[in-house]
């Protein structure tokens, strides 16, 4: 199997300099760009999503762009084993897990968490695929600083591996120094290119954690001169303290002359109680979107995104540089499976008026 390829980058980003010299194929695209008729959209806008939910069964979203590049990486120094970190439903970590395993490596997962004890790790969500995939788990306390914590653990675990067994390590951190990673939303940027987008489409709308896959975009529309309006949603705090400064450290070790203010809009206030926390209203509207277009959201990012995106439509509409809007699915929808659907869902499926029991065989509900 030799999904290591060369990579050759497009043209229009061929005057960047670090630029990655191999890529392995993880991801199944393009993935596909149709219509989608949100519910409570303003009749004179148009919506459309970009489905990066498709890019896998358990390699779904947007996150398996910046591994292609990254295990690239990893292959190339021969090592075998990965060492990376997230929240315990982090879906990146599950990303991390399966492509390594596809590969043949060992994953191992730092998880922040207000968990100690190992026993009372669950299976639910993301991490039952890291659990199917024999991962091996690091509890570290939810407030651990990356640089004098996490990645001092991470770099003493490679170290004990490699002296135990004689095989390297490749850590991920959320950022990679040589932004390796961001090559994952060049070839995104690439793909919305080739897919006619940029003909399409006057707004893009993506959630933003780490604020990369939104940078890609960022700078890919600025380096091809297109006219698309790029907007990231923020899903964390401090999003201009954390996301222009970010933006702006990449746009410099790449040697471009431009603001990153003025190449990406962040839109907050649609963070609701905060990061990974769901309000009832954003559950509400994850069942109203899935029973009326078929689009799974997940709570943690594109469901806040897309509630975010139905209410700067109506109330803020001069924000949108014109009416067909883009939305891209980064995935994540493991997180539906966490539990923390279940109550809002079984008190709208309610015995009575959606599940007809043995007893109830004969009657049929009103379709009125
Ligand atoms: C990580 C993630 C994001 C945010 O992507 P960044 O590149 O970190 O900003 C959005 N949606 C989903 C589903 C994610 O897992």
């Amino acid at each position: 199997m030799d999904r290591l390829c060369e990579y050759i980058a497009p043209v229009w980003a061929q005057q960047l300099g670090n630029i990655p010299k191999q890529r392995i194929q993880l991801a199944n695209v393009p993935t596909p760009i149709h219509e989608w008729l949100l519910p409570g959209i303003p009749n004179d806008f148009h919506v459309s999503i970009k489905r990066d939910d498709m890019t896998g069964s358990t390699l779904l979203g947007s996150k398996v762009r910046k591994l292609e590049f990254q295990m690239a990486d990893c292959l190339a120094q021969g090592s075998k084993h990965v060492v990376t970190y997230g929240s315990l439903h982090s879906n990146h970590c599950r990303v991390v897990a399966t492509c390594a395993r596809e590969l043949g490596l060992q994953p191992h997962l730092f998880f922040r968490t207000d968990v100690e004890d190992p026993y009372t790790i669950g299976c639910e969500g993301n991490l039952l695929i890291d659990r199917l995939c024999s991962a091996k788990f690091y509890l570290a306390p939810k407030k651990s600083p990356y640089l004098t914590c996490l990645k001092p653990r991470m770099d003493k675990l490679a170290k004990h591996i490699s002296s135990e067994t004689g095989e390297r390590c490749y850590i991920i951190p959320l950022i990679s120094a040589n932004i390796i990673d961001f090559w994952g939303y060049i070839h995104l940027f690439d793909e919305l290119v080739m897919q006619g987008a940029l003909e399409q489409f006057d707004d893009v709308i993506v959630a933003i954690a780490s604020g990369m896959t939104a940078f890609g975009l960022a700078i890919g529309n600025f380096l091809t001169g297109s006219k698309l309006r790029i907007h990231g949603m923020s899903m964390c705090d401090d999003t201009y303290h954390f996301h222009y400064p970010n933006c702006q450290k990449i746009l410099d070790t790449l040697g471009l002359n431009v603001r990153a203010e003025d190449i990406l809009d962040i839109i907050d206030g649609h963070k609701g109680r905060g990061y990974d926390i769901s309000t009832q209203e954003e559950l509400d509207y994850i069942v109203s979107v899935a029973s009326s277009t078929g689009i799974m959201l997940d709570p943690v990012y594109t469901g806040k995104a897309a509630i975010g995106l139905q209410r700067e439509l109506n109330n803020n509409q001069d924000m949108f540089k014109g009416n067909r809007i883009l939305f891209l699915h980064t995935g994540g929808v493991f997180g539906l499976y966490d539990g923390r659907m279940n109550d809002t869902l079984k008190g709208k499926r309610s015995s009575t008026d959606q599940i007809f029991g043995w007893k109830n065989l004969e009657d049929f509900p009103s379709q009125s």
